[in-house]
């Protein structure tokens, strides 16, 4: 039987998954209500606690409504409220007052260089390391560096991060679940050492049309996710962390990759916040921001592949992998995030986004994939194998030798 079949157990409307079982497109952007995130450790993660986007009567999604929102918002009274926020945390002694955590990529870069220069802040850097270091992405992570900020690279063992990544791929084709357990964690705990009370993202949920209970003015980070009670089952790649010595890895293994727990986070005082909340953001201008201030560099190739891009997510050779396995589980991939992106910044128009959908999205990320392979020890047919057991009948369907998709957003 198919790990995903779906379920004929009453009439709800959703796969064994938890995807709703009729496939729609928002009528504003070529977003699906397939989207989902599903990275957090509780519960056996068939797996992990799901957040996805929500479509209203009209068909629109609510990442488009935040943006109709977001025309309405009073940038100089959210400004305001941050130069309140940084008071508060402003320090004179010399110490860092406030941590960025980041990969050097626009938004991480935009961040850091705003706060410092224009708001007058001492940040520190935090990156979580990629699990292969791209050419461009380690030149960027070095010219962020130089371009005057100082900058911790936390990176995990990497046997450990590789098993994980191997385990997380099997069982639950989110080979990037460990990436983003560390990558969540490492900042309150760089916070925590460091004693620094404020932590600022360069991202914002609600731009992305994240979370079933999306709150547009959300300024602060939910830790919801990524902390955890003291009772509460954890489950890394999809194994009950009592079972993982099996796979040859330890409690003392887990430290990077396990929630704090919520009080310790709670009674911290670390504030964690969205800088998009207080400020006008644009990626694009982003973009333009970060190569103009702090040489950031774009693909050399051109294009990253699965996308039209040039400038997202570059560093990690295993990146494209990520996107390709959640185009697998959901039938939309990294084109249809960056157009959807774009259309509600106004840099597409609605029919541009799905022409480059339809060229683009869920191509195979080939440059990397002997990388890949080799560092999760898998050979091809294997690989294969595991892709073809997450596809849902829903979003798939067999013609030949081919897998097609029952649908694709016009
Ligand atoms: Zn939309």
């Amino acid at each position: 039987m198919s790990k995903q079949e779906v379920t004929t157990v009453g009439n709800l409307g959703f796969s064994k998954n938890g995807l709703p079982l009729e496939v729609k497109y928002c009528t504003k952007c070529v977003e699906s209500n397939q989207r989902f995130i599903g990275s957090a450790p509780h519960s056996d993660q068939k797996s992990s606690q799901k957040d996805h986007i929500i479509f209203d009567d009209e068909g629109v999604c609510s990442a488009c409504r935040y943006f109709e929102y977001k025309r309405t918002i009073n940038w100089q009274e959210r400004e305001e409220e941050l130069l309140e926020l940084l008071a508060r945390h402003r320090r004179t002694d010399g110490s860092y007052d406030v941590l960025v955590p980041g990969s050097g990529g626009k938004d991480s870069r935009y961040t850091a260089h705003i706060l410092k220069h224009k708001y007058n802040m001492n940040p520190l850097t935090v990156t979580w390391a990629p699990h292969i270091y791209t050419d461009i992405g380690w030149r960027n992570l070095i010219s962020w560096i130089h371009s005057g900020l100082d900058n911790i690279l936390y990176t995990p063992n990497g046997q450990v991060h590789s098993t994980l990544t191997r385990l997380a791929f099997e069982n639950l084709l989110h080979p990037f679940q460990p990436f983003v357990l560390g990558q969540y964690n490492v900042a309150p705990r760089v916070a925590m050492e460091k004693d620094i009370k404020l932590i600022f993202y360069g991202d914002f949920y609600p731009e992305k049309g994240i979370g079933s209970d999306v709150d547009f003015t959300q300024k602060s980070f939910d830790t919801r996710l990524f902390t955890r009670t003291e009772k509460q089952d954890l489950y890394l790649s999809g194994v009950h962390i009592n079972d993982l010595p099996r796979h040859g890895i330890t409690t003392r293994d887990l430290h990077p990759y396990l929630p704090l727990e919520v009080n310790r986070l709670s009674e911290s005082g670390i504030e964690m916040h969205f800088l998009p909340y207080y400020l006008n953001y644009d990626p694009q201008r982003a973009y333009y921001y970060s190569t103009e201030h702090t040489g950031f560099e774009v693909n050399p190739d051109g294009r990253t592949e699965g996308t039209y891009t040039k400038y997202c997510s570059l560093d990690d050779k295993v990146d494209g992998f990520h996107f390709f396995t959640w185009f697998i589980k959901t039938g939309r991939g990294r084109a249809t995030e960056d157009a959807a992106l774009e259309i509600r910044n106004g840099h597409l128009t609605r029919e541009e986004g799905v022409a480059l959908v339809q060229r683009y999205d869920g191509e195979f990320p080939q440059k990397y994939f002997q990388d890949f392979l080799k560092y999760v020890s898998l050979d091809e047919s294997r690989f294969w194998e595991i892709i073809d057991s997450f596809r849902p009948e829903h979003i798939w369907k067999r013609e030949g030798n081919e897998w097609k998709l029952r649908q694709q957003v016009s």
